[in-house]
């Protein structure tokens, strides 16, 4: 088989469209030497190559090593050189290149070639024996690293101690004699450790290198890589073998690093750093300050130092004619690595350049403009969760973290403030204009008020669909929650991180909603800015995607937010969540806890008008579009008090003994609430309470519809509903009161009314139940938790080791499990719509918003996707992008 592709000389036998085989460098060498740019002849051996090698148990196949040594020969006749020859050595450099970039996972070997001959032929050729015992050392350094196995620590040790004995402050001070000892002292050192010398037959070492780079595909640094970026293990690597070039060869000689546009702004100007007299590692090591390449970034920056379109301004305008041109041909914007070799120019790399979210927007758009590429490829280009980066403030790249502990990304973007462990304490703050961040085990209803008024909130127990969780991405606050590793004493007002750093309560922190972290202290911030570009790369997504996007929002805050961010309605309003705010919750309490329908009624009474106006306010921030009110679902006990203080409390409020309510707590606690007396199940024993909320939903309609003169769009939802006869039942009370309240104000409202499919027996029976719902929302997070049978709260627990070991790859709760619950969905889906050909379609679990399951949803055909408010231009992006 064909194992080896060579390039170079103005042709290629491979092209960028080989990455599978030839790995991204070499596909895009054999891209750049087939366009006629100045590469370096070489060869690429393929990825293909290395499977074989760990297949067979670390063996070449013979006709590998053929095909490597004609190569050779063809390139010897390219450069005029002779691989291991004593008067023009050829010198190779060999590097891995996988399918997808792993930058600085796997080795590389330079200066491939040199021994005890071909150095001084390597001296004499470039006039120059100082670089050829420098560029000597350099090879021995790096062979024996990365092939024998030693550590590179021991002969920066040995260089140490001769510049301190010859009285050298730097490298460049050593002249060849000096270097020529060095490198005799390194190899008594190899001689001394590994009881072998160092080899001389360039072929020898040739084998050996290739066999190293294979083998690093395995080394525990790529294998950690791979897993944390899904790079499947079976690629392997390819290996590039290529003739070196220097750009140490005096001051006529460079190496650089370019980027065609800015990869911060997204600017359209050649952006880029060079070295003089340098090899490339020079560059990376930041030993040298590098130069700008142009005179614009020199002045840019302030420096002194000549830019390299001063320096040497014949090669930089071939450099910049090559740029343009990569540009053009790649149709994206390109990272890319040069060497100037005595004048003459050498491109060693291209490919796509990474860039913030910012400048991708930036470029995308520019692009479309210049006619580069279509609205389509621009939209394609975005990561919908890098918008992120737009619309929160993050923490500054370039400064250096210190994490104290870790937990689950629960809501983006990042925050600073002092540590309060009571939401009290938060609301204080915020009255005092101190920002806080608000530290809790987990939090409840109670500290809603606390997590409106922190910048930020963070819990050490819970998953990504916990109380914190939810609510905060709803408020658009970051919020990091289930930090298993940090541990709040709460008697002591600490939080104890990792490595036992303890925080007090005032101390500052700082989280990162978007990594998960959590770091000590303030931290550098980039404030979010939602430019131009952003407006037109999101109208061209919006002209694509064929669902819509609408948003789970509870409260006017949240609604208005969503609409700024493009929302088309509302796909979710948990009406409890209207009940955590102020005072209501002891209304709230006041009605769970009556004894009977008369004390229900009372309770029922007080919420009635203070439920009307929060929907006349949410029909009026959406005025015309969607809104789907669904009937009070709470897990009864996040509305209880606990601890006895608290009872207290609410005793005194309710004007009863203490003991009674503690009673009265006892009665309705439950075992399992979330498989309790929840959802439609509440309705069906107290249908007064659907009864009060179907009239605050008409009534406010009515009062909608006159103040803005659009009538609403209407959706009433039942949840958790597993048989027909429950929705029958609670349709008819929510019927009952449309007519009640039509006759009352002499306005008929049109609604819709449906339910949520969240529990399998649901989806299995989508047809019947269909007979009487008129849409379907998906409710993926209980629906995740009742087909799996794993709690959501408590999830976190042991989901992380589920992935750990291999057993699942991600956390059903964040991206749907297609297999299993995406299953469901797609038979509901098409069992309700044998029913009712026109029944609406939509998915308002957290997985809304993420971009897989958006992709599933679209396939799936559902209508429309809701999620938080800051999830909203997300969604809109994966939506397009699924459509296309
Ligand atoms: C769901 O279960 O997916 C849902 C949206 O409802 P909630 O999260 O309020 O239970
Ligand atoms: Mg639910």
């Amino acid at each position: 088989s064909k194992w080896v592709y060579r390039f170079g000389g103005g042709e290629a036998e491979g092209r960028a469209a080989d990455v599978e085989r030839l790995g991204g460098k070499g596909a895009n060498l054999a891209e750049m030497a087939s366009l006629g740019l100045p590469v370096p002849p070489g060869l690429t051996i393929v990825a293909d190559a290395c499977v074989f090698y760990f297949n067979n148990n670390r063996t070449i196949p013979d006709d590998l090593k053929t095909q490597v040594l004609e190569g050779i020969t063809v390139i010897e006749g390219q450069t005029g050189r002779v691989f291991g020859g004593k008067a023009k050595p050829l010198l190779l450099s060999v590097r891995s290149g996988a399918r997808a970039s792993m930058p600085g996972m796997m080795d590389t070997v330079l200066n491939l070639g040199l021994n005890d001959e071909t150095v001084q032929a390597l001296g004499h050729d470039a006039g120059d024996a100082r670089f050829a015992w420098d560029s000597y050392r350099r090879f021995i350094q790096m062979y024996a690293d990365v092939v024998m196995g030693l550590d590179h620590e021991i002969f920066e040790e040995i260089l140490e101690d001769e510049k301190a004995r010859l009285g050298h402050d730097y490298d460049t001070d050593l002249s060849a004699v000096e270097w020529q000892h060095i490198v005799s002292l390194y190899k008594r050192m190899i001689e001394d450790e590994l009881d072998t010398s160092f080899p001389q037959d360039p072929h020898v070492q040739l084998w050996g290198a290739i066999r190293a780079v294979f083998s690093s595909w395995m080394n525990p640094r790529a294998v950690t890589y791979r897993m944390l970026h899904r790079i499947p293990e079976e690629w392997g690597t390819a290996v590039n073998v290529q003739t070196m070039v220097f750009g140490n060869l005096g001051s006529s000689s460079a190496t650089g690093v370019a980027f065609t546009r800015n990869p911060s702004t997204g600017e359209r100007e050649l952006y880029g750093e060079f070295l003089v007299n340098a090899q490339g590692e020079d560059v990376v090591a930041g030993i040298r300050t590098p130069q700008s390449i142009t005179e614009e970034g020199r002045i840019a920056s302030g420096s002194e130092k000549p830019s390299m379109e001063k320096l040497m301004p014949e090669a930089f305008a071939e450099f910049r004619a090559i740029c343009d041109r990569l540009e053009i041909h790649y149709r994206d914007m390109q990272d890319l690595e040069f060497t100037i070799e005595r004048g003459k120019l050498w491109m060693l790399q291209t490919r796509s350049g990474k860039r913030t979210t910012r400048a991708a927007m930036k470029i995308a758009v520019d692009m479309v403009e210049e006619g580069v590429i279509t609205e389509e490829e621009a939209v394609c280009r975005i990561e919908p969760p890098s918008l992120d980066q737009l619309l929160h403030p993050t923490i500054d790249p370039r400064v250096e973290r210190h994490v104290v502990g870790s937990g689950l990304p629960a809501s983006p973007g990042a925050a600073t403030g002092e540590i309060v462990f009571t939401a009290e304490e938060a609301v204080e703050a915020e009255h005092e204009g101190r920002k806080v961040i608000l530290v809790r085990i987990e939090t409840s209803p109670e500290d809603i008020h606390g997590m409106h008024a922190a910048e930020g909130i963070l819990t050490t127990r819970g998953g990504m669909t916990s109380h914190a969780a939810v609510v905060a991405r709803g408020m658009g606050i970051p919020c990091v929650v289930g930090a298993g590793s940090m541990r709040v004493d709460m008697r002591n007002e600490l939080l104890i991180g990792g490595g036992g750093v303890t925080l007090k309560r005032g101390d500052t922190v700082t989280i990162d909603g978007s990594s998960g972290q959590v770091l000590k202290g303030a931290v550098p911030m980039i404030q979010p800015a939602l430019s131009g570009d952003f407006g037109k790369l999101m109208a061209w997504a919006d002209k694509t995607r064929r669902m819509t996007v609408r948003t789970n929002a509870d409260t006017p805050q949240d609604a208005r937010a969503a609409r700024s961010f493009g929302a088309e309605g509302i796909g979710l309003c948990r009406t409890e969540h209207m009940f955590f705010e102020g005072d209501r919750i002891h209304v709230m309490r006041e009605m769970i806890l009556a004894e009977d329908e008369k004390g229900r009624r009372a309770a029922l009474g007080k919420l009635l008008p203070m439920q009307r106006s929060d929907f006349i306010e949410l029909f009026s921030i959406m005025h015309g579009l969607p809104v789907t009110i669904r009937l009070l679902d709470p897990p009864l006990h996040e509305f209880l008090p606990k601890t006895e203080a608290e009872i207290a409390e609410v005793a005194k409020a309710m004007a009863m003994p203490p003991a009674f309510l503690a009673r009265r707590i006892d009665a309705i606690h439950e075992f399992n609430p979330m498989l309790g007396h929840r959802g439609c199940r509440l309705a069906i024993s107290y249908p007064e309470i659907a009864e009060m909320q179907a009239r605050a939903i008409f009534e406010a309609a009515v009062e909608a519809g006159k103040l803005t003169g659009e009538p609403v769009e209407l959706e009433i939802m039942v949840p958790l509903v597993s048989l027909r006869k429950e929705l029958d039942y609670v349709k008819g009370v929510i019927d009952r009161v449309a007519e009640d309240v039509a006759k009352e104000t002499g306005v008929p409202i049109a609604y819709l009314a449906g339910t949520m499919i969240e529990l399998p027996r649901a989806a299995i029976r989508a047809h019947v139940i269909a007979e009487t719902a008129e849409f379907f929302s998906f409710g993926t997070n209980d629906l995740t938790q009742t087909t799996f049978g794993m709690s959501r709260d408590d999830a976190a627990a042991f989901i992380p080791t589920y992935q750990r070991k291999g057993i699942i790859e991600h956390d059903p709760f964040i991206s749907l499990d297609f297999d299993g619950v995406g299953e469901l969905i797609q038979m509901a889906a098409e069992r309700g719509r044998r029913t009712r050909n026109d029944l609406k379609l939509g998915i308002c679990g957290e997985h809304g918003g993420d971009p897989a399951s958006i992709r599933f949803c679209e396939n799936a055909d559902l209508d429309y996707v809701s999620c938080s408010p800051f999830r909203v231009p997300i969604a809109r992006l994966a939506a397009a992008q699924a459509a296309i």
